[in-house]
């Protein structure tokens, strides 16, 4: 098979340009080829308005003689290179002894849900236990709180089948390394369970809401099938642990029958904590019974809003491109006290959403559908925070959840319960924002104005008043008085990390396994995904079926 990389071609082409392209670089008549794949497709915005994808593709001639030939031809640098398969290999370990009990998975998360799918997949036969709402049911639930402000604490944005990914934007770009192929089998298994293949080579790769609703429910009727079990509206409560390792776990779950809450023990010598950011309730149960964790360093702010046809203006040089989805951005800045200010989890044509997941306290994220097409672009614009802004030490583990916690119940107050607003320009004169500018809210769940500034210590205030500016510099009308600012972005990522060694599991309770974001391993959907992978393939290495 060749490799062609650096394909150049004008956006809007057509497959036959595309495959007159190949022809042309390789030298050969079209028919000659046998098979193509687009394995990589990127935009180049160099020469706007004029936009360019650049494409790596893979082919396959009808005679694998002539590719030889071709090959040879071309050596070993340059565009055209033997295409080399890294196809995925879930280990097998044959001599080792099978698991003495079923695995199970705590948490339905990207982490949980992949790791649960592997294991399913190679015969383990997984408990996967999800304290909120399978996908169809919690849809509901967040839909109605969207709409009455009334927050179902165990069903929500950040809790339910699917985990805090299912209501975002999907984007599954990773900065992670990946030399054994896992954040390809990551999309693999997406595109396996309904989500659109052109992800498998995108730069940028999303699904969106609307899609990954029904590949979180694809995926569990896999797992089932392959011999696992989901259990919904079941909650891990606590670990049983005896001289250090553990023989199981306490759940409670509603009774499908009867609708009353139950309590259970669950024999496992296996465990899989893929819990999330947002499990504090089960954080501190942890911390209590002795699981070592320590605080790390995650980022808080606010998330902004701006038409996006401005950034389509800035990023292709024209307000609407006929051929290119609402555009992206990404940008860093340095505030005057040294402190990192960023944008993160942009969603492009997307919604602000209410993600809390706690009564009296309320934050926010953004999510956006397949087809992008919201008035308005939104993003974090966050800043980093240590342990130095609020406790250092293995005492103090859960001192970066208490600081979210401030943080939250004063976007609550700010908003009187509702998504509190404001415009840059009440922002910067730290006062609230009587009417709107140009741009409108484009939000799930209410709003309303408030001080979102006044959420903030000074230096997080100031922090994110300044990046905001440079980024003006980046993309003009960023720092517009218009843009409108809401808050708190406090679950970023996990403001603590449970230890765990080489075989991943826990310095201190053997047998479990602390996984994916929440643990502090990942940060977004394909990393927590890979992570969850990762997690099978150790628990596979320890044990056979
Ligand atoms: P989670 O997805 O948080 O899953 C943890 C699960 O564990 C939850 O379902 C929870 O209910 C369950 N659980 C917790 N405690 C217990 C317990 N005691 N018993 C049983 N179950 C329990 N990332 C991206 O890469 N791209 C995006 O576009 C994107 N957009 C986002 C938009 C929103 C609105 C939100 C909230 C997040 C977004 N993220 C995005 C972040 C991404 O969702 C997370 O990084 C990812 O979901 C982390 O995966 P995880 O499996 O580690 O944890």
């Amino acid at each position: 098979m060749i490799r062609i990389g650096q394909l150049k071609l004008k956006t809007g082409h057509t497959k036959a340009e595309l495959e007159k392209k190949l022809a042309n670089v390789l030298g050969i008549a079209a028919e000659e080829i046998q098979y193509y794949e687009i394995r990589k497709q990127s935009l180049d915005a160099r020469k706007k308005p004029e936009l360019y994808y650049v494409y790596t593709v893979d082919v396959t001639l009808q005679h694998q003689k002539k590719e030889q030939k071709i090959l040879k031809r071309h050596g070993k640098n340059g565009a055209i290179t033997e295409a080399k398969e890294e196809t995925y290999r879930f280990p097998v370990n044959p001599s080792a002894s099978p698991i003495p009990e079923r695995p199970v998975i705590v948490g339905s998360g990207p982490a949980g849900l992949f790791c649960a799918y592997l294991l399913a997949k190679h015969g383990y036969r997984p408990i996967l236990i999800e304290r909120g709402a399978m996908v169809e049911e919690r849809k509901k639930d967040v839909e109605e709180f969207w709409k009455t402000g009334v927050l179902n604490p165990s069903s929500n944005v950040q809790f339910g089948e699917g985990g805090a990914g299912t209501f975002s934007d999907g984007k599954l770009n990773t900065l992670v390394k990946d030399p054994a192929g896992r954040n390809r089998e990551v999309l693999r298994i997406f595109v396996e369970n309904g989500a659109p293949p052109e992800i498998l080579y995108e730069n940028k790769p999303h699904i969106g809401t609307d899609i990954l609703i029904d590949v979180v429910r694809n995926m569990r009727n896999a797992i089932e099938s392959f011999g696992g079990t989901c259990r919904f509206h079941t909650k891990m409560t606590r670990l049983s642990i005896c001289d250090g390792i553990l023989n199981g776990i306490w759940i409670s779950f509603l009774d499908k029958k009867t609708g009353e809450k139950k309590e259970e023990f669950l024999e496992a010598s296996t465990v899989v904590l893929a819990l999330g950011h947002s499990a504090r309730d089960t954080f501190q149960t942890l911390f209590e019974q002795g699981v070592p964790m320590e605080a790390k360093s995650f980022a808080v702010g606010v998330r902004v809003e701006h038409l996006q046809k401005m950034i389509n203006k800035s990023q292709y040089g024209v307000e609407a491109h006929p051929h290119l989805p609402a555009a992206a951005y990404k940008l860093t800045a340095k505030a005057s006290d040294g402190r990192g200010v960023y944008t993160f989890c942009m969603c492009p044509g997307g919604y602000v959403v209410n993600a809390s997941s706690e009564k009296g306290r309320l934050c926010v994220n953004g999510m956006s559908y397949h087809g992008r097409a919201g008035k308005n672009a939104n993003s974090a614009v966050i800043v980093t925070v240590t342990p130095e802004d609020y406790g250092t030490g293995d005492d103090n583990a859960l001192s970066g959840i208490e600081f979210q916690r401030r943080l939250e119940e004063k976007a609550f107050e700010a908003g009187q319960g509702k998504i509190p607003v404001q415009c840059f320009r009440g922002f910067c004169q730290h006062c609230v924002t009587e009417a709107l500018g140009e741009v409108k809210p484009e939000m799930k769940g209410n709003w309303q104005f408030g001080d979102v500034r006044g959420i903030f210590p000074e230096s997080i205030g100031n922090a994110i008043e300044e990046g905001i500016r440079d980024f003006d510099r980046k993309i003009k009308g960023f720092a517009s008085p218009d843009t409108i600012l809401s808050g708190v972005e406090a679950r970023t990522s996990s403001p603590l990390r449970i230890k765990r060694d080489e075989t991943f599991q826990s310095t201190g309770v053997k047998g479990l396994y602390p996984c994916g974001e929440g643990a502090g391993y990942a940060g977004g959907i394909t990393s927590a995904a890979m992570d969850g992978i990762k997690t099978a393939e150790k628990i596979a290495k320890r044990y056979g079926q």
